[in-house]
């Protein structure tokens, strides 16, 4: 049995989930969403008649606030916390990564992400890729799935994937969109780790942003791998054009919620995708991803 519980940042319904999975060791989670929101998790959790201290085992598709934010307040209770080689160091030492969130939110981490503590590195375990591990009657297996993230894992049960973000962000009936954050956007192993979860052909994929997609996993695939492509495209042919940073944020959420639009998105809806997956983070990083990975194919200026 599993159960999407919502977090409900800043009181918004369906924006990030904490994935939760029966086992004969108890609950385990599939990310915690932001620290910011433990409380109200913590509520939602007794709606099933489990306490926080119940939880012996979180797995973390990657390290953004949104998704582990809350992990070291279920390890204190005594979880083990796996994650990926290169998030770790993070979690037991999150110096860098507060520095960093701090420069791009700035007085507004308290309220979107709430307190960061550290991780004792004995709560914290590693997964490398394909590595199994046994929660009763499930194995779990985690699978690097980069592109989003350089240190993202799905993982696979039964006929079931946990998808991340690599999975993509789609809101109440709304299309699949790639979250693209920066710094380690890399289109060429997104579309990978796309092919990777569809070569595992799962029944129910899960998604952080937000809940389950059964029924429609292979289209829910192909739209999300055609925006990864299209929006890809459209940062590079204006920076060859040499169009800035600066008109490039405006021009591309307009592109964005144009498309909700079409696709059928209210006002509302449009918010929340901008809530789940900002646009002038896409912008950030698909800048850094051509500078980076095809830095001859744009213009010299940008
Ligand atoms: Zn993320």
């Amino acid at each position: 049995m599993v159960h999407v519980l919502d977090t409900m940042p800043l009181g918004r319904p369906g924006i990030i989930a904490a994935t939760l999975l029966e086992t004969d060791e108890g609950p385990v989670l599939f990310d915690t969403g932001p620290e910011s929101t433990f409380e109200h998790l913590a509520t939602e959790l007794s709606k099933i008649g489990v306490r926080p201290n119940d939880v012996r085992h979180v797995f973390l598709s990657h390290i953004h606030f949104d998704h582990s934010g809350a992990a070291w307040r279920f390890a204190d209770f005594g979880a083990t916390i796996y994650v990926h080689p290169r998030g770790a160091p993070h979690l037991i030492d999150p110096t860098k990564l507060i520095a960093s969130a701090t420069r791009l939110y700035g007085d507004e981490m308290n309220r979107l992400w709430g307190r960061f503590a550290p991780i004792a590195a004995e709560r914290v375990r590693i997964l490398q890729d394909n590595d199994v591990v046994r929660v009763a009657p499930f194995e779990i297996r985690a699978i690097a799935t980069p592109g989003h993230a350089s240190h993202h894992h799905i993982y696979h049960w039964n006929e079931n994937v946990f998808g991340g973000d690599v999975a993509g962000v789609r809101l109440g009936d709304g299309p699949p969109t790639p979250p693209f954050v920066p710094p380690e956007l890399d289109i060429e192993s997104w579309l990978e780790s796309i092919a990777k979860i569809r070569a595992l052909d799962p029944a129910k994929l899960y998604l952080p942003h937000f809940g389950l997609v059964e029924n429609s996993i292979s289209s829910h695939l192909d739209a999300l791998e055609e925006r990864v492509r299209r929006w890809s495209i459209w940062f590079g042919d204006r920076l060859r054009a040499g169009t800035g940073e600066p008109a490039l944020i405006p021009e591309f959420a307009a592109y964005a919620a144009d498309e909700l639009r079409t696709a059928g998105a209210n006002d509302e809806q449009v918010l929340d995708y901008e809530q789940a997956d900002p646009s002038f983070m896409a912008v950030s990083a698909a800048l850094r991803y051509w500078r980076k990975h095809h830095p001859e194919q744009i213009a010299s200026a940008v």
